[in-house]
């Protein structure tokens, strides 16, 4: 498995999913009904049928708020799975037999299949997946944070910065692990794609109030104080 596809759930934010100004609720009402389209109107060996899915998707989605109007959506992202718990590509030449068929996409096959965001290009990309997994967090959560390297930067970073080794993090800070993950939901401050550009990477300011800042934390929240007796 891989950081795309874990164990337990899987990831789209490449594929512009987070680009759609909706809560995750009404995500997965999109995908689903994505999904269910597809599976009932196209059939592969009728290439037509390809190209009609994607002009009806666009021109429907073309509707729907969006943050970035630049970023493009990709209404082949879909659930992968009967259960409707997996996010994929539903083009993917595992499920077409065709090398080449994500070129019915904007992005096209060779950009799809080689696209690689920073959390995936990690050398512990596995430690987060396992992390994300352990979690139990449905797909859109599980997405949203396995496509924010913004994030997971900061995370390593200030714990590098405290004395703490990454792997120390993972084994014996789980419990604050997890509560700075999950306080991104809380704040809904959500990561468009997984390609932004780090723009406060190279500014001043200590790892602690840089990791701060991004989790947009006051120094009267619990999380706050925890991270602060951790600084060096
Ligand atoms: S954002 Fe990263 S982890 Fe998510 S599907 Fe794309 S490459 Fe994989
Ligand atoms: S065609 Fe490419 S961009 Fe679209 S869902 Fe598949 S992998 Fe993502």
């Amino acid at each position: 498995m891989s950081l795309c596809q874990s164990n337990g759930s899987s990831c789209g934010a490449c594929c512009g999913l987070f680009n759609l100004d909706c809560l995750h609720i009404e995500l997965k009402k999109i995908l689903e009904e994505r999904t269910n389209f597809f599976s009932e109107n196209v059939d592969y060996s009728k290439k037509e049928t390809v190209i009609l899915y994607r002009e009806e998707f666009e021109k429907k989605e073309n509707s729907y708020s969006k943050k970035d109007a630049t970023i493009y959506n990709c209404p082949f992202l879909g659930y992968i799975e009967p259960n409707k718990k997996r996010i994929g590509c539903m083009i993917h030449p595992i499920k077409t037999g065709d090398p080449k068929s994500q070129n019915f996409s904007f992005y096209g096959a060779s950009i799809c299949q080689t696209y690689d965001c920073r959390n995936k290009e990690r050398g512990n990309a596995n430690d987060w997946e396992n992390f994300f997994d352990s979690l139990a967090l449905d797909e859109c959560q599980y997405s949203n944070l396995a496509g924010d390297h913004i994030l997971i930067t900061r995370i390593e970073e200030f714990f590098l910065d405290s004395g703490i080794s990454l792997l120390f993090m993972f084994q014996n800070h789980f419990s604050l692990l997890k509560k700075i993950l999950l306080y991104k939901f809380t704040k809904g401050n959500s990561n468009i794609t997984s390609f932004e550009i780090d723009m406060e990477s190279s500014q001043q300011g200590t790892k602690f109030q840089k990791l701060v800042d991004k989790l947009a934390l006051v120094a009267s929240d619990e999380l706050f104080s925890e991270l602060e007796t951790l600084k060096l």
